[in-house]
């Protein structure tokens, strides 16, 4: 059994869900398959306008729910008309305009209503995915993943309950007929009183781990539109070499880090049950792709990957006379957790005093949130606050705290004249990440690969082809 999950570029139009039918025509004809698939591409963006829109009081939802559905019930006519399928189109669409239509009445939106109307997307893309199968020949079958992936209440980020999940699932795959494959909308699923939620944006993904991990598949294919896993992100690096092997440690570390290809959580599920995933390209299904999974290479300690991540405040305790009397970033992560935010501490050393980087609040709270946890640095010394900055990422087994690294790293954009306003913990052993400001990030990204992973990329390809000249020239 594989787990082969859709992202919304590969299930756009009429023409890329018979790309992907033929894709899963393929993988059924060798082993049993669950699909799961995104919204149509922008879908998602689309809907969460539309949910601010009503809940504004601006009517301009009702055009923008109108142009949604010519678009799902176009793209239905073009797969080759079926009534029972527009029939449920229609009635996502329907519910999708009552959701929309309570807002507007309410001039509010709720979290659960935000949901219940994002969800849509999903639902009516397995749909469509299904009927291309079907006219592929296929026997498949849209699976709302309301009725499997049991979640908490959190909406908006909800967790999955993996033991009720299994259970739902194991009931639904033995009620299909045999051959016949289930389409599932990712993103979704319903808290125990049977309400929507969705996983978090980008979560697609993760329902296919979830999945994944509750069947014991053989593997779960994400497959997207570009080959693999890139060694840095390709907007800013467009030669940059697809990895064809990666561990669960890189590739979440990537992920948290800034690189869009898969979602964060990922890999929890399946790391733990040792399910690797594999990244392929929708558009060059022969080509290059990624294979994750707990396999470390002969690489430990050398940068395998690059990626940028923008946004956050930089908090700088300066020493003050009598120094600092305890460490003003033990207690800032407590305070900033009941706001949302999250604190990377300072790698020790990085600079006199004690530095932190924080995401996911504004900087009126993290001043806040640093008086409020560290008084008596504050007395010894100067909080300083610097917004507009970034991380820039190396990846790569072995990495975190890595000093050679950090100082390879350091010498290379110091002679970009890109100034690192600290060294931040990443959180993992796989990856060392360097604050820069905003405006720096994209060529910091594009020195660090030129810099530490394009020699070792050449130099592997030089030996491979040349191995007789690998000790001449260099
Ligand atoms: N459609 C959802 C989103 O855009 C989930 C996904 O694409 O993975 O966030
Ligand atoms: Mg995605």
């Amino acid at each position: 059994m594989n787990v082969l999950k859709f992202g919304g570029s590969s299930v756009a139009s009429a023409d890329l869900l018979h790309a992907v039918a033929g894709i899963v025509a393929e993988a059924v004809a060798n082993d049993r398959a669950v699909v799961v698939v995104s919204a149509l591409a922008g879908v998602t963006d689309i809907l969460a306008r539309l949910v601010d829109t009503a809940a504004s009081g601006d009517r301009a939802w009702e055009r923008g729910t109108l142009a949604l559905a010519h678009r799902h019930l176009d793209c239905c006519r073009e797969l080759g008309a079926d009534p029972a399928i527009e029939s449920s189109l229609r009635a996502v669409l329907g519910e999708l305009a009552g959701v929309l239509t309570g807002l507007a009445d309410a001039r509010s939106a709720s979290p659960a209503s935000r949901d219940a109307a994002l969800s849509t997307g999903e639902r009516l893309a397995a749909l469509l995915a299904a009927l291309a199968m079907r006219r592929r020949g296929l026997d498949a079958v849209a699976v709302d993943a309301r009725e499997l992936v049991v979640t908490d209440s959190a909406f908006g980020e909800a967790e999955p309950d993996l033991a009720a999940t299994a259970r739902r699932t194991a009931a639904l795959l033995a009620r299909l007929r045999p051959g016949c494959v289930p389409v599932v909308t990712g993103f979704i699923g319903a808290d125990r009183s049977g309400r929507t939620t969705t996983l978090g944006r980008g979560g697609s993904d993760y329902t296919a781990s979830v999945l994944g991990a509750v069947l014991g598949a053989a593997a779960v294919e994400i497959w997207t539109d570009v080959s693999g896993v890139l060694a840095a992100p390709p907007c800013d690096v467009p030669h940059a070499a697809t990895l064809p092997a990666l561990t669960y440690g890189e590739a979440t570390a990537l992920a948290r880090l800034g690189a869009k290809v898969l979602y964060p959580k990922t890999m929890d599920p399946l790391a733990r049950r040792g399910i690797p995933v594999v990244v392929r390209n929708t558009f060059d299904p022969g080509g290059p792709r990624t294979v994750v999974n707990a396999t470390t290479g002969a690489d430990h300690g050398r940068p395998r990957a690059v990626t940028a991540l923008d946004g956050g405040v930089l908090v700088t305790h300066e020493t003050g006379p009598g120094g600092l009397r305890r460490d003003p970033m033990a207690g800032l992560e407590d305070a900033l957790r009941e706001h949302g935010g999250s604190l990377c501490p300072g790698r020790p050393g990085a600079l006199p005093g004690a530095v932190g980087l924080v995401r996911g609040v504004p900087a009126a709270t993290v001043r806040s949130a640093s008086l409020q946890a560290a008084p008596a640095a504050s007395e010894s010394g100067t909080i300083r606050l610097r917004e507009g900055v970034g991380t820039v990422a190396l990846v790569g087994e072995g990495l975190g705290g890595n000093r050679v690294a950090g100082a390879q790293a350091r010498l290379a954009l110091a002679a970009a004249r890109i100034p690192v306003l600290a060294e931040v913990d990443a959180g993992s052993d796989a990856a060392l990440a360097l604050v820069v400001q905003r405006g720096h990030l994209r060529e910091a990204v594009w020195v660090l690969h030129e810099a530490l992973l394009a020699p070792a990329l050449e130099g592997r390809g030089a030996a491979a082809a040349r191995p007789a000249a690998a000790g001449g020239a260099g």
